[in-house]
């Protein structure tokens, strides 16, 4: 009976189902953007919630959870930039919730990597901090090192939108065909500019025999025929 792949990924996702509650318990919940205390699971205080919107309408297969601005961009600025590793959980438990309606089109998540460089000079990737718990949320698996960044690529903030899909063109492979052949792979990154990232990303993994791609991120600052920029962010 313990065998039986499908009790395993139920007991699997009970158990994770166990260990967010744990955490919710153990760690007081405070607003994402400003540390106000807030109510349990609540991301967002009620002040910095009037700035969060949800995400616009979505381009084919590319899902986002909020539009980027406001206290979602003060968030995730403090993710990336100002050490607070703590947060991605929380973002990828609202991720979750997004993914769950795909829970049936897909079977792998894979992020969106940095290339090696810059991991050393931030020392961490946020992609693969939140890809890993919205696999776990799903209990599918989690590819972490299947795509790679064979160049390191200006930051897509400072470019426009023609030079952003340039940028990032033949800037990703698959380390390993034998872990997405024929999967249906979910791309996890934080934030979708243009696209031309995730889009790169997907042409490598499709190339490398996956049979669908789509991709989930936290927050989407596309604005078709507007390049959108924010000092010191980079995508
Ligand atoms: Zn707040």
């Amino acid at each position: 009976m313990a065998r039986d792949p499908f009790a395993l990924g139920m007991l699997s996702r009970i158990a994770n189902v166990g260990l967010e509650l744990l955490g919710e318990l153990v760690a007081p919940t405070r607003c994402a953007a400003c540390d106000e205390p807030t109510g349990a699971r609540v991301l967002f205080c009620a002040t910095c919630g009037v700035s969060v919107m949800p995400a616009l309408a979505q381009p084919a297969a590319s899902y986002a959870v909020f539009d980027y601005g406001g206290a979602v961009a003060t968030a995730i600025v403090r993710l990336k930039y100002a050490g607070r590793f703590d947060l991605a959980a929380r973002f990828a438990g609202v991720m979750a919730g997004t993914a769950a309606l795909l829970a049936d089109q897909v079977d792998l998540v894979v992020p969106v990597p940095l290339h090696p460089k810059r991991l050393v000079e931030r020392g961490f990737d946020q992609a693969a901090l939140l890809a890993a718990p919205v696999a776990r949320r799903l209990g599918i698996e989690h590819a972490p090192r299947a795509l790679v960044r064979t160049r390191p690529t200006p930051p897509q903030a400072s470019l426009d939108r023609a030079a952003r899909s340039a940028n990032v063109a033949d800037a990703f492979r698959c380390a390993s065909a034998r872990a997405v052949e024929r999967r249906r792979v979910l791309l996890v990154d934080d934030v979708r500019t243009t696209g031309a990232t995730l889009a790169s990303c997907a042409e490598a993994l499709l190339d490398a025999g996956a049979r669908e791609v789509c991709s989930l991120v936290l927050a989407s600052r596309d604005r078709p025929g507007k390049v959108q920029k924010s000092a010191g962010y980079e995508d």
